[in-house]
């Protein structure tokens, strides 16, 4: 097993820091239940890193931090069932380009490609698609390695609340080494870019979510455009990826808005007219290709994340006080804002647990000020018995969240019955799951 050099680990936003005693790297299950037993033996704690790409202190530990990029792969295929069994570190993109070697593709994914599929799952990611389950729906089975170095095997029919429970758990019930994922045969999609009117859009927005298969946008604060994207299901060939369109992509899309970005954190009264100017330049056009090779585009710019997720009934008037708020406030703020559609469920501590949803999410970018814009999103939020994004900023603690979630209470007992002594605590965690901790 290989034990990282660095003494200091940080997420990819930079939102987190923290100096462990350890980062290691086990290869197999016998080296997890290894660590496991010794740092349960030392009452000491450990956290498991996916990819970093949470903005909040799920991951950050001062004493274990183990990562799994050296137990990655898609270990099993059952073309008949549309079936894979992924180890946990396995990151999407690896994920997606082996699924389709074989045929098969996730139903659905969210807009990068990076994470692994246990730390995706772990916080409920989600794409868009108001017919579609987050991530974390597309989970049949998963194994864990749980704070007594034990291995427990969890579906629908094997320990069925505990799969419940895990599906969404933040890292809390223990380690995931495995998961078998429910898939769907290899599909191609076409994406059109269109450049709308905000109004005309949310006047419209039952049509163009029920009438694409995927259907998001992206709202530029302080106008009325948004950039609106829709996919759907096609059997027209790929198109080949042009010079034009990495161009488009990487120069001009990401570096030219690191640069508009950058005036902005120099001169934050900028953000206004930087903000009209990305609306003015919103790219349009149409893509088609393999699914997972079109949901994931190139994030070069960073920022920090607030996402809540709402009832969709809640979707029109929700941002419509957001935009007399940012109106009224003057938030100097030039990020666009996405919205996005996902099917209810039935996991404990998913977002969208019983109910369709709108995720909502306001970015900042790196360096600015952001937390009095978020705070103001987020009363409206409240409002509308709002849900934060497990990897995204927000300020709720136990004793409010565990009002939000009818299966709160199930899912603690659940959490203590695996890991009393809090092995796979930190305390961020204890904030989220502990009332007064
Ligand atoms: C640029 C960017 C774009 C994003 N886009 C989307 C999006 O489209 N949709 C969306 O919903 N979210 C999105 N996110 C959020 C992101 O998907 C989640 O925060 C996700 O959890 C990150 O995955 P990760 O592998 O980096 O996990 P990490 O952030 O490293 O970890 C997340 C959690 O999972 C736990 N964990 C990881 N591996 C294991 C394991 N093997 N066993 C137990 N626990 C584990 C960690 O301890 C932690 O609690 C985005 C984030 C960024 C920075």
């Amino acid at each position: 097993m290989s034990q990282t050099k660095s003494s200091s680990w940080s997420n990819w936003s930079g939102s987190v820091q923290c100096n462990p005693k350890e980062i290691l790297e086990p290869s197999s299950v016998e080296e997890i239940q290894s660590i496991v037993k010794r740092c349960a033996a030392e009452k000491s704690t450990i956290r498991v890193i996916g990819s970093g790409h949470s903005f909040t202190g799920l991951v950050g530990n001062n004493k274990t931090l183990i990562s799994l990029d050296a137990y990655q792969g898609v270990e099993n295929v059952d073309k008949e069932k549309s079936q894979a069994v992924v180890r946990a570190g396995t990151k999407l993109k690896l994920l997606g380009e082996t699924l389709l070697s074989n045929g098969l593709a996730q139903v659905n994914l969210g807009d990068i490609d990076v994470q692994s599929i246990a730390g995706a799952t772990s916080t409920g990611t989600h794409g868009t698609g108001i017919t579609l389950g987050s991530v974390s729906t597309q989970i049949a089975e998963i194994t864990l390695v749980t704070a007594k170095g034990e291995v427990l095997v969890c579906s629908e029919t094997q320990n069925k609340e505990t799969f419940k429970a895990a599906q969404v758990a933040m890292g809390a019930l223990g380690i995931v080494t495995k998961v078998k994922l429910q898939l769907v045969p290899a599909y191609k999609l076409k994406y059109v870019k269109e450049k709308v009117n905000l109004d005309d859009c949310l006047n419209n927005l039952d049509k163009y979510k029920t009438q694409n298969r995927n259907f998001e946008f992206y709202w530029f604060p302080h106008t009325n455009t948004i950039q609106a994207k829709m996919l759907n299901i096609t059997d027209e060939a790929p198109m080949k990826s042009s010079v034009m369109k990495y161009f488009n992509d990487m120069v001009l899309e990401n570096g030219a808005f690191k640069v508009l970005s950058e005036l902005c954190r120099m001169f934050p009264s900028m953000s206004k007219s930087v903000a009209k100017i990305s609306a003015g330049a919103v790219s349009t056009g149409v893509d088609i290709n393999y699914s997972n090779r079109i949901y994931a585009t190139p994030r070069l710019v960073k920022f920090q994340e607030m996402e809540y997720n709402l009832p969709a009934e809640h979707a029109v008037q929700a941002i419509k006080e957001m935009r007399e708020s940012i109106n009224a406030n003057n938030f100097k703020v030039h990020f666009p804002i996405e919205v996005r559609f996902v099917k209810g469920d039935d996991i404990y501590l998913s977002p969208a647990y019983q109910r369709d949803s709108v995720y909502i999410a306001v970015h900042m970018y790196k360096g600015m000020e952001y937390k009095t814009y978020f705070d103001a999103m987020e009363t409206i939020f409240k409002k509308y018995n709002g849900r934060p994004h497990w990897g995204k900023m927000h300020t709720r603690t136990a004793s409010e969240l565990s009002q939000l979630y009818p299966m709160w209470g199930k899912f603690q007992e659940i959490r203590h019955q695996l890991d009393p002594e809090g092995l796979f605590m930190n305390d961020y965690l204890r904030k989220l799951m502990v009332v007064n901790g």
